[in-house]
């Protein structure tokens, strides 16, 4: 699973192709090839961990399980899942799935709940948490990109590390406080992680991800494995209210 700044640091570079024409699409993906018949691509935004690529009428989005898998330019030894071809150039998806939307993507995205974008509402995320899923620990919540989109593996472990909160907590045990604290954290990672991107330094400055041992008080750093991706957790400073 990607985390939500990785793709915008993508994005951004991708930005060259706004305003050229998509002269054909190509893969295997059941969508209408003919729409994509000499159509100017308007733009290019992310929502979580999907990739929109906006056109007059209608969208794309194609969610992307690692930014690995979008290749400028260049190709892998297998086909391509689905691919947009300029004049010149090509954007190549691979093992993602493009879907074809009518309309513009706030129809569909709540972009109060990507917290990389301007429109991310902290209020209305807190009451989501301590409304519909009170019962739920933080750390399976976090990773849901319906409560919170583009939050991956490292924003999960730095973020939770921060906030000093065990990811096996209950969110209704949480102090509101400390939510609170937990969701600004997670905006101003990944703005830093955006900054960290360019020098491709993210892991390195992580302080407990993929770490042994705690920056703090040198105790040992558990694995734990959530759904189906690993957090990490320092026993002596992420307190669990359960
Ligand atoms: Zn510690």
């Amino acid at each position: 699973m990607p985390e939500g700044p990785f793709l915008l640091f993508l994005k951004n570079k991708l930005q060259r192709y706004k305003g050229k024409t998509v002269s054909e699409v190509s893969g295997d993906a059941a969508i209408d090839h003919t729409l994509f018949n000499k159509v100017n691509l308007i733009d290019i935004q992310t929502f979580g961990t999907h990739f929109l690529f906006l056109f007059k009428e209608f969208f794309v989005a194609i969610e992307v399980n690692s930014v690995g898998n979008v290749l400028v330019n260049k190709r892998k030894k297998i086909n391509a899942g689905f691919s947009f071809h300029f004049e010149e150039n090509e954007i190549n998806f691979y093992n993602s799935e493009p879907t074809v939307y009518q309309g513009k993507p706030t129809d569909y995205f709540n972009f109060k709940t990507d917290i990389s974008k301007p429109e991310f509402d902290a209020e209305f995320v807190l009451n989501e948490l301590q409304t519909r899923h009170a019962e739920e620990s933080i750390g399976d919540a976090l990773l849901n990109q319906n409560i919170l989109a583009g939050v991956g593996p490292i924003i999960r472990t730095e973020t939770l590390y921060h906030a000093k909160i065990h990811p096996d907590s209950l969110i209704k045990a949480i102090p509101e406080k400390k939510l609170i604290f937990l969701l600004k954290v997670t905006v101003d990672y990944a703005e830093e992680i955006l900054t960290l991107l360019k020098t491709d330094s993210v892991e390195k400055n992580a302080l407990i991800f993929e770490k042994k041992i705690c920056p703090k008080d040198k105790s040992a750093i558990i694995i734990e494995e959530t759904g189906n991706s690993k957090t990490y957790v320092c026993p002596k400073c992420q307190k669990l209210f359960k």
